[in-house]
């Protein structure tokens, strides 16, 4: 596997830059790749949506995390995107990986990152999968039930466990203690268990839900963990590892980091190491999805609808909720319609103006549960060929996109808007 070297330094100039989203970059590479479609001429190809991927925003939020939790070690969380670009950067700029699985292990493995930068971060493991992790040194992994134990003991003696515990995430977009996580009122018996079966216990970790809109989750589960710490030291433990999972926002970081790294500070000395799991947080700004409206249904507005024109639209799109789109499924997310192209004419910044025509977009397969927007407004009434851009889909969009109905995945396109980071490129070009 190729060699990665030493991590990036990262450039004290760029610390100012961390709010300047590259947004020309990614109109330019939207404009380029349209210029580049006949969408009339119907080519094949030529009506798919695709992501333009700023790869700049990645690196940027890098800079971000580094500036506002220095103590936290960020394992990237690769379920979330794991475009082969973001996680090839970020392995270059030495994050860990938070792996789900024997695939996303063997991705990341094979772009030569260190064994010790993986956790097996999933609490419910497959048997063949904790094998692959044993044959391949991956040690690291996480548990937060018995019977998950006695697997690990059965197949992975030497594993480093650390106890998945149980928070409060009634506050997060996706909860996720539904399905993980040791209540606190059986963690003691799980800590005895794991040293009866003779399991090396390192640490705990947690996740308050992804999409968490309460930074005091965070000082909550932080405590939590502090009292499993001296659980476990009344077992016989001495652990040395917090893992503070995923849930951070792009919107709202700087308010979590300001009442995570305190609370940290204040519960853990400096000789235990903290690493978290941020997903959502590095690509969901990174990636502007652009879909092409293959048809068009013309609908007559009731009369008198106050400050309407006198019809409505429904846009089918080329990408939907079985594709890229299942993010408004299986993640709540609300992707907001944008023009992009209207009449051959590329409407990139107008596209935020006044807003009056009513539409509805729908995807492209025959179900009518694919729909991307029941009600948008929007300043002009676009035709067959038009394009519309989403924003902020770069989180648990395309990685979990079928094919269903035969619709292709939207193709990402890459821009950098950080061309000063020389390092970066040829960390993406190797
Ligand atoms: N870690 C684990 C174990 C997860 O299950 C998830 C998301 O489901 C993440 C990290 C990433 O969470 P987020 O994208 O909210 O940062």
């Amino acid at each position: 596997s190729p060699n990665l070297g030493a991590p990036i330094v990262l450039p004290q100039s760029h610390k100012q830059r961390v709010s300047n989203p590259g947004r020309a970059f990614v109109r330019n590479a939207l404009l380029s790749h349209l210029a580049a479609m006949d969408v009339d001429a119907g080519v094949s190809d030529s009506e798919n949506g695709f992501f333009v991927a700023d790869v700049g925003e990645v690196y940027r939020q890098h800079l971000r995390w580094k500036r506002n939790l220095p103590r936290v070690e960020p394992f990237y969380a690769v379920k979330c995107n794991p475009d082969p670009q973001v996680v090839r950067l970020l392995a270059s700029l030495g994050t860990g990986f938070d792996c789900a699985s024997k695939a996303e292990i063997q991705q990341v493995l094979s772009l030569g990152v260190p064994e010790n930068k993986i956790i097996y971060a999933n609490p419910c493991k497959a048997a063949s999968h904790i094998k692959f992790a044993a044959n391949n040194g991956v040690r690291m992994m996480t548990f937060d039930n018995a019977d998950e134990l006695h697997k690990i003991k059965r197949l992975y003696p030497g594993a480093s466990l650390l106890l998945r515990i149980l928070t409060d995430d009634s506050k997060s977009l996706c909860q996720l203690g539904l399905k993980f996580g040791a209540p606190l009122d059986t963690t003691l018996p799980l800590l005895k268990l794991a040293k009866e079966l003779e399991l090396d216990i390192v640490g705990v970790s947690f996740h308050v839900g992804s999409g968490s809109w309460d930074p005091s989750a965070f000082v909550d589960a932080v405590e939590r963990a502090r009292c499993v710490f001296d659980e476990a030291a009344s077992v016989g433990y001495d652990l040395k590892l917090l893992d503070v999972g995923g849930g951070f926002g792009h919107d709202n970081f700087e308010t979590i980091a300001a009442v995570l790294g305190p609370a940290i500070d204040q519960h853990f000395p400096s000789t235990i190491r903290v690493i978290a799991e941020p997903g959502r947080y590095y690509v969901a700004n990174a990636f502007t999805l652009a879909v092409n409206i293959i048809a068009r249904r013309t609908v007559a507005n009731q009369e008198g609808e106050a400050g309407l024109a006198d019809k409505s639209y429904m846009y089918y799109v080329s990408d939907g909720v079985y594709g890229s789109f299942n993010c408004i499924l299986f993640d709540h997310q609300h992707p907001v319609p944008r023009v992009l192209a209207h009449d051959g004419r590329f409407l990139y910044n107008e596209a935020r103006g006044d807003s009056s025509v009513r539409c509805s977009v729908w995807g492209p397969t025959c179900d009518s549960l694919d729909c991307i927007s029941e009600e948008s407004f929007l300043p002009y009434a676009l035709d067959v060929g038009d394009w519309l851009y989403f924003e902020e889909m770069g989180a648990y969009t395309g990685c979990a996109a079928s094919r269903f109905n035969g619709f292709p995945i939207s193709r990402v396109q890459y821009v950098n808007s950080e061309k000063g980071a020389e390092e970066m490129m040829k960390a993406l070009s190797a």
